[in-house]
């Protein structure tokens, strides 16, 4: 007899797939859209106390839609890629206002909603409504790379049309949300990046890597390109225990969140002068003393970041006690848009990682 592939994964997923995740419990499109958007890139065990926050701040569409920008970010703190919380919110509104606050249910209304791609749209959808909807995630394309032995780097166009091919003569027209929730477990628990569980598979008999002992090699890599470093000196006024922060632009790195001054430039920036540097903070402070923090790096998709922080310990000139007031009040700084946030116990509003690094090498000093 033939080799069922879905069959045959569906009936490992009865005795030992993935069922009591938070976001298999009361399933709906909203559920499930969030986790599918938090585990793209992040590990099921973060995503977990994440996702739990997250629903119990924004339980449905319609509070996500009109909750602050600030408040969602805050709530992604920590997880990285912060576009995915700004489409997050942008999609949750678009739904409010085209479709009444219901997550749609036609497949071409998902994938117009920002940040939602073919493969997450179709587990949306299959995993909610039982519609017949392949999936291609990471972990998918994995599983299916190495049982077909895929030639090639899975993020080049031709090579993803191939996996797509397959996951779509491969998904059955029946149990589809199961189906699609064995692909991802296959992918995350036995055919992982390394060490894959093959003695524990499944698919083992017809698994073409296997065969040829290929699991490690496939799929193949990304051809290898060497990233650019960046540096940038990151200034950080401080007063009593408060640090001055900017909120960055809504486009670009960091968009929407909070950090402090200093431009990245493609050498690192000399240290001397630092006390002129921020002249901008005004004839208010002087600039007492200075302390360089270790530097650290953080790494884009596309660029390292070389990371230097400088603490100026601030003083305050002579000034009326109203104008002190002023100064620290969070309202009262706003060009661009600052604020003194207390380091020990940050607002809750939306930091970037490097952020939270300063803030625990800050409170470590
Ligand atoms: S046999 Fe091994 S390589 Fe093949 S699908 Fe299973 S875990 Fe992956």
């Amino acid at each position: 007899m033939a080799f069922d592939f879905a069959q045959t994964a569906l009936a490992w997923f009865d005795q030992h797939g993935r069922k009591h995740l938070p976001w298999q419990q009361n399933i709906s499109a909203y559920s499930v859209w969030i986790s599918e958007i938090m585990l793209q890139q992040t590990q099921v065990t973060t995503v977990i106390p994440y996702f739990e926050r997250f629903m119990r701040a924004f339980p449905t569409v319609t509070d996500l839609a009109n909750a602050p920008q600030e408040d969602v970010l805050h709530h992604w703190t920590g997880l990285g890629y912060y576009a995915r919380a700004r489409n997050l919110h942008k999609a949750a509104q678009q739904i409010a206002q085209m479709h009444n606050g219901i997550f749609p249910t036609d497949f071409d209304a998902v994938l117009a909603l920002p940040g939602i791609g073919r493969s997450t749209a179709g587990a949306i959808l299959s995993i909610a409504h039982h519609q017949n909807h392949p999936i291609l995630d990471g972990n998918v394309k994995r599983v299916l790379a190495r049982f077909f032995a895929v030639e090639g780097w899975p993020g080049n166009k031709k090579v993803e049309d191939e996996l797509w091919r397959f996951a779509t003569q491969l998904t059955p027209s029946e149990r589809i949300a199961d189906y699609t929730q064995v692909m991802m477990d296959l992918g995350a628990t036995l055919c992982t990046r390394s060490k894959p569980k093959c003695e524990e598979c499944p698919l083992q008999s017809h698994c073409l890597a296997f065969a040829s002992g290929r699991q490690v090699e496939l799929p193949h890599k990304k051809p290898k390109q060497s990233i650019p470093s960046k540096y940038t000196t990151v200034i950080i006024p401080m007063l009593f225990d408060r640090v001055l922060m900017t909120k960055r632009p809504e486009e670009g790195i960091w968009g929407g969140l909070w950090w402090f001054g200093g431009e990245f430039t493609s050498t690192a920036q000399k240290l001397d002068n630092l006390p002129t540097i921020y002249a901008a903070l005004g004839e208010q402070y002087t600039v007492a003393s200075t302390e360089l923090l270790s530097e650290f790096k953080h790494t884009f998709s596309h660029f390292h970041l070389h990371i230097q922080p400088v603490i100026l310990y601030l003083t305050i000139n002579k000034v009326s006690e109203a104008a002190l007031a002023s100064s620290m009040s969070n309202e009262s700084v706003s060009k661009p848009i600052q604020q003194w946030v207390d380091f020990s116990q940050p607002a809750d509003i939306g930091f970037c990682k490097p952020a939270l690094t300063i803030f625990s090498q800050l409170k470590q000093r």
